[in-house]
């Protein structure tokens, strides 16, 4: 059969992440690739107790048709949350619980770029909000970016001299794919910047809770005066991904856009969902949790760093995340780290190489390890056979 598919089509391929989480499947397979969780962590038995409870005390309301802006007791604890995490001050009328931070991706392009619209990103960002923003067929520009952040002068420099910027997209925590965080000063120089253009500007927060060292730094959105930055928060690594749960805290007039968004995309969150991960926070204490996280990948982080510095060739640099789940290895310029990947993945060890993060391609010498997944004895194996790989290469 013959069809033919629309122009936006043309830019769509699949996600190098996606593939990659596929070579975790793999027998013995040793995986840095995924962002995933790791899956000990998750409250099964607690989650269990939250369905019962939702199931036994309100089974028919939670298997129904809901409001599109989402469960209002959850909307409520999630604003609570985001004044005690992220220093906003937000009612629940200024939240809208989405289908994974992933969706508010989709539903702030479908906002704000028409075809042939500019966003701004850091350089690398999440290749997941690349294929997102791609089915509206902006152009993508790279604003250069180092261990604080942004570069603010680069940013003014391209909001000077660039026409149609519709969007900026950040990480300021932890970021993926480098682990890196903005410094404070960065933030309010960006945001001074931002408030001279009206640039409507996705915060996208899902590692901000998972610190590991050092004072949490406040969020862009915390210093909006003008109601430019829309926060995109997520359950996905503070509880479980599976339940597919996110909410975006804007502005009342831009929230309500995105309600409209949601409500032709898919009406409605999942209501069941909803109401078990509400029932879970009021049943268990979600910050005790967040804690166990913290203990687990922290140890895992330094354990991974540590195993880095000893096995990996001096001329390999990392970055020394302080919390997330990342950290992003440079290999000297000329080496191609999709070569290297071949060989790890030969001796059963898998990463991503760091070009997919660039949505022009490039810096193929880079790429992008996860410390959250894998056991502490396969973060050593896999660190040395690694670390063996690149020594063989660079003999
Ligand atoms: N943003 C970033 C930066 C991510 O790393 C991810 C997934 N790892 C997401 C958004 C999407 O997460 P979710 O839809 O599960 O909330």
């Amino acid at each position: 059969m013959r069809v033919q598919f629309a122009k936006r089509v043309d830019n769509m391929k699949g996600s190098e992440i996606r593939e990659a989480i596929k070579l975790t499947l793999k027998p013995g397979m040793i995986s840095f690739a995924g962002g995933l969780p790791a899956p000990e962590m998750f409250p099964v038995q607690e989650m269990k107790d939250a369905a019962n409870h939702v199931l036994d005390e309100a089974g028919a309301v939670a298997m129904q048709y809901a409001t599109t802006e989402g469960f209002d007791p959850l909307r409520e604890k999630i604003a609570v949350r985001m004044k005690a995490k992220y220093a906003i001050d937000t009612v629940p009328q200024q939240i809208l619980i989405t289908n994974g931070s992933q969706q508010g991706l989709d539903f702030s392009a479908k906002l704000f770029l028409d075809e042939g619209d500019v966003v701004l990103f850091e350089s690398p960002s999440y290749m997941g909000a690349f294929n997102a923003f791609k089915a509206y067929q902006p152009k993508f520009m790279e604003v250069p970016t180092d261990e604080d952040g942004m570069i603010p002068s680069e940013l003014e420099k391209i909001l000077e001299t660039t026409e149609r910027v519709k969007m900026i997209y950040v990480i300021p925590d932890f970021q993926n794919p480098t682990g890196r965080t903005w410094s404070l000063e960065r933030r309010k120089a960006f945001m001074e910047i931002i408030n001279k253009y009206d640039i409507p500007v996705i915060e996208d927060n899902p590692y901000g809770e998972l610190r590991y060292e050092g004072e949490s730094i406040p969020s862009l959105k915390s210093m909006d005066e003008k109601g430019l930055v829309i926060f995109l928060g997520s359950f996905s690594k503070i509880l479980a991904p599976g339940y597919r749960i996110g909410w975006i805290c804007a502005a009342p007039d831009i929230l309500q856009r995105y309600i409209f968004v949601k409500q032709g995309a898919d009406l409605q969150p999942s209501t069941v969902s909803q109401m078990e991960i509400s029932r879970f926070m009021e049943l268990y204490d979600l910050d005790a949790h967040v804690e166990k996280i913290r203990k687990l990948y922290g140890a895992r982080r330094r354990l991974m760093l540590d195993t880095m510095k000893q096995e990996f060739p001096a001329e390999v640099t990392f970055t020394y995340p302080k919390g997330g789940l990342f950290t992003w290895v440079e290999l000297p310029e000329h080496m191609d780290a999709r070569e290297v990947l071949k060989e790890c993945v030969e001796r059963n060890v898998a990463y991503i190489p760091g070009g997919a993060f660039y949505p022009q391609g490039s810096h193929e010498n880079t790429c992008r390890l996860n410390f959250s997944n894998m056991s502490e004895d396969k973060i050593v194996e896999g660190i040395k056979r690694m670390g063996e790989v690149l020594r063989e290469i660079m003999k």
